[in-house]
Formats: C-alpha cells, sequence, structure tokens
C-alpha cells in the first residue's frame, strides 16, 4: 500500500493502547486524518492524548461509541468486542475494520520476510519462542512478534530486516485480520475460552481457523485434537499447500511425532511412506512435559516448513528457554519440587500441567471466569495428593473436588488477600512427601489477588524461598 493511498484518508483508531498509540502515529505519518475514539477519560488517557495531538491526531475521550463523520476506515484495537456500536456503525456504513495485525500486514513492504503463525488456546507464547529459537539456530534473521508483547507494525516498519517471523496471533487479532496469508501457521488445541467476546465456541473457532486461510506450504494441526484438523479442512488455501499433523504418538506419514523418545519428521522427508527424519530427543525439550512436546513438534514443523534442518531443530529447542511462571522450577525443599505455573490462567492449561506430574500437591483457586472443574478434576484426581484452595471461586473447585476426588485431602484456606500464597505454600509443604510436586496451576485468572499472573507466579516464588531455610 503506497503513501499516496494514506494521504487525507480518514481513519479512525478504536482505543488508545498498546496497539491504538503505534497505529495513528503510524498512520499520521502516512498523512492519514486519524481520529482515536477512546471509551476511557482518565489522567493517563488525556497525556497520551496530548501527545498525540501535538502530531495532529484528534482525539475523543470518553467516548468509544460514535462513529466519527467521514470515516473511511477503523483500525482497532484487537480487544474491542465486535458487538461494540461503533462496529455497528461502521458496518451499517460499509466502512472496513481492521486490527493491529491487518494494519501490519497491509503496510509490510514488497520484499517483506513471511510470516509463520501461531494460534491455539494454550501454548503459543512458547511455541513461538521455540520457533524464533530454531529459526535463529539456522542462521536466520528473526524474531518472535505479535500477541507476545512485540508489535508486530514495529516488527514490519522498523530498520531491522528479517528472513522470516514467529508470530502470535490470539482469537481476537484473527477475528480482526480478514486479508492475512501466513507462510504457514498451526492452530495447537482448542478448548472454550473467550467465548463472551466471540459469542460462541463456533464463532469462536471459526476465528481460530482464520489463520490457516491462504497459507502457502503447510497446515499445522493437533492429531489429538480433531477440532484443529476440522480448521485446516475447511481452510481456503494456496494449491499445493499441505495438511501436517503433529502427535505425541509415533507419526503417520505427513505427521511430526515420537517414536522411542526421539522426536520424528514423516513429513517433510523423502518417501515419508517408508523413511522418517530424527529432529531431537524429548529431553532437548525443556521441560519436556507432554503439552510442552506437543509445542515443540508444532515449532518443529512450522520451521520445517519453511526448510530449516533437522540439526537447527534440535540445537533451536536445546537452546529455547521457557518465560517465566509457565511450568516454571523454582527449587527443591526438602525432596519436594516446587512449580509455578501461573499462567495457567484457565482449566485446559492447568489440565495440561497436572498431566506432568505425579504425585502433586495442587494449590489453585482465583476467578475462574465463567469456568467449571468437573472434568478438570476428574482427569487429575489420581495424582493429586492434596489440594490447597485459595482465592474468589475457590469453592467451585472445592465443590468438584468433594464430587471426583472425595479421597483427596483438601485445604480451603478461606482467604483472598495477597499473602495468602504464603500461607498456601506452607500448607503445601506440610502436606508434600520427598519426591512430590507442588504445583501452583491455579486454572483460574489471578485478579481477585494480585495484579496479574506474574506478581501472583512470585508471591510463589518468594513464598517457596522463605520455606527454604526452615526444610533444608
Ligand atoms: P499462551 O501464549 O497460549 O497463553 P503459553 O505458552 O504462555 O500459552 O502457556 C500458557 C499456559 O498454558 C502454560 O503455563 C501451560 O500451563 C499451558 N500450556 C502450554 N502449552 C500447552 C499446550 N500445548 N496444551 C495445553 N496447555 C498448554
Amino acid at each position: 500500500m503506497t503513501e499516496a493511498t494514506w494521504t487525507g484518508k480518514r481513519v479512525t483508531v478504536a482505543g488508545l493502547g498498546v496497539s491504538g498509540i503505534p497505529a495513528a502515529r503510524v498512520l499520521r505519518g502516512l498523512g492519514a486524518h486519524v481520529t482515536v475514539v477512546n471509551d476511557g477519560d482518565d489522567e493517563r488517557s488525556r497525556a497520551q492524548a496530548a501527545e498525540l495531538e501535538a502530531l495532529g491526531v484528534t482525539v475523543r475521550l470518553g467516548d468509544g461509541a460514535t462513529l466519527p463523520e467521514g470515516t473511511e476506515l477503523v483500525v482497532t484495537a484487537p480487544g474491542w468486542k465486535p458487538d461494540k456500536p461503533l462496529f455497528l456503525a461502521a458496518a451499517e456504513a460499509g466502512v472496513e475494520i481492521w486490527g493491529d495485525v491487518e494494519l501490519a500486514w497491509r503496510l509490510r513492504g514488497p520484499d517483506a520476510a513471511p510470516w509463520l503463525a501461531v494460534t491455539g488456546t494454550n501454548g503459543k507464547t512458547t511455541t513461538v519462542r521455540m520457533l524464533a529459537s530454531i529459526l535463529e539456530a539456522a542462521g536466520l534473521r528473526t524474531a518472535a512478534v505479535g500477541n507476545i508483547g512485540v508489535s508486530l507494525l514495529d516488527a514490519v516498519l522498523g530498520d531491522e530486516k528479517y528472513d522470516v517471523l514467529a508470530v502470535e496471533l490470539s482469537s481476537y487479532q484473527l477475528h480482526w485480520a480478514p486479508s492475512l496469508r501466513a507462510h504457514s501457521a498451526a492452530v495447537l488445541n482448542l478448548a472454550p475460552d473467550h467465548l463472551d467476546w466471540h459469542g460462541s465456541m463456533a464463532a469462536y473457532a471459526a476465528d481460530k481457523g482464520r489463520v490457516y486461510e491462504g497459507n502457502q506450504v503447510a497446515c499445522v494441526y493437533n492429531v489429538q485434537d480433531p477440532a484443529t484438523e476440522d480448521l485446516v479442512r475447511e481452510a481456503d488455501v494456496e494449491e499445493g499447500c499441505r495438511a501436517i499433523g503433529f502427535t505425541l504418538g509415533p507419526p503417520a506419514p505427513s505427521q511430526l511425532g515420537v517414536v522411542d523418545g526421539i522426536l520424528v519428521d514423516r513429513a517433510f522427508v523423502a518417501n515419508r511412506q517408508k523413511n522418517a527424519q530424527e529432529l531431537a530427543s524429548v529431553s532437548d525439550v525443556n521441560p519436556p512435559a507432554p503439552h510442552n512436546i506437543a509445542n515443540a513438534l508444532a515449532a518443529a514443523a512450522l520451521a520445517r516448513a519453511y526448510g530449516v534442518e533437522p540439526a537447527a531443530v534440535r540445537d533451536g529447542l536445546r537452546a529455547f528457554r521457557p518465560d517465566a511462571h509457565r511450568i516454571e522450577h523454582v527449587a527443591d525443599v526438602a525432596g519436594v519440587a516446587y512449580v509455578d505455573d501461573s499462567k495457567a490462567t484457565n482449566t485446559h492449561a492447568a489440565e495440561a500441567s497436572l498431566a506432568a506430574y505425579d504425585p502433586i500437591v495442587w494449590i489453585a483457586g482465583g476467578l475462574a471466569k465463567g469456568a467449571t472443574f468437573d472434568e478438570l478434576v476428574r482427569k487429575s484426581a489420581k495424582r493429586l495428593r492434596a489440594a490447597v484452595l485459595i482465592g474468589a471461586d475457590r469453592a467451585l473447585i472445592r465443590e468438584a473436588l468433594a464430587r471426583h476426588a472425595p479421597e483427596v485431602p483438601v485445604v480451603d484456606l478461606d482467604r483472598t488477600d495477597t499473602g495468602a500464597m504464603s500461607a498456601a505454600v506452607r500448607e503445601a509443604a506440610r502436606l508434600a512427601r520427598p519426591g512430590d510436586t507442588v504445583l501452583m496451576a491455579p486454572a483460574c485468572a489471578s485478579m481477585d489477588m494480585f495484579t496479574n499472573y506474574n506478581k501472583r507466579g512470585e508471591a510463589f516464588a518468594d513464598a517457596v524461598r522463605e520455606l527454604a531455610p526452615e526444610r533444608d
């Protein structure tokens, strides 16, 4: 899209924030008439507005609902719900709505780096980081960008030249990215999440499935999660684009999988009916928990689709270090391992980490966001030594434990203050035996007790450190 296309174009940016502010700046820089509309009108937004106004951007605070007259395009923050009056007005006026990802996609240069895209309910950040690590090990200029906290706009418009980008995309971003066409993409898994935003599971799945539209080389799906394969089937892809599965079992042709502790590729090899290529050992994956091996296989599939050699897959996986609060081993105290999976903010994520340890003293609870816990407890019951519950919605978990795991001792701390984590860790230490894992995988959001999941994880780690001198 040339600069001339933008000169004088009336663009409304919905939302001051991490995506809105850079979008407004860039569009203004291209010569567009930019108006930012924002629901809030607090001190912070007034300061942000002043900075944008100095650049010639119009900002309307306290009214995110009304479509400014003459708007030719709306660029929205991804989190804004599709049923907002602003969008209804835009639709009525026949005005296109783009999200931050769509804007970056449209503004990328003619010889821009191709995108390897990753979405799914859980595991996106981990997989994208693994993928970037593999691409780096292959000597490629790359970055992990997108929903991971690194702006796609910066990546496509910055001075740094990339060969290929590892892009994390949320379901919201995909909803607002109608023309995105990735080189290859993966949907890691699909479980109910953000349904209040999307309106239904079908709408959520359809938005995730958008990531496969127009793929050129490979649509990577999870063999163990057939809903992801259904999305591949429904996608309209480029001629010759292949469906590539990943599985924790032995791979069929056109799949990556695991055989005798080895990650193997039976997709990007000559004569895949007979041959398979060794990529790495399960022990090269950090940590080698089952769901994380699935993440590694998805990352490997995308890298192989891009033409990366097997040795780089192994080296990249070995070099990968997980982000904090994602199944992070904090310490061993008196023969008990303490693991922080504060990022397990929904039941699907918690189920994955509970499947990775045995026996477990489980610290759980927080804000349930409308979730139910029966399935999670039923699947994990036999691994539980005990459970320690904290947070606003702990009763929901206590009731599920009473229904499906009545023999598991439960300590209900009946607390939602920040100090409750320290008490929970002390209780867990009392209940654990040498060889056990104390796993903080709350299956809930953190905001009832903490600013965010990072703070919750830090509180856990602090509490474990307080424990250490007593127990050693
Ligand atoms: P996302 O970016 O999708 O939120 P992360 O990589 O940050 O995913 O991981 C979030 C949490 O989800 C982790 O702490 C872990 O509990 C869980 N998780 C990671 N990978 C998977 C997976 N493949 N399947 C299920 N749960 C997973």
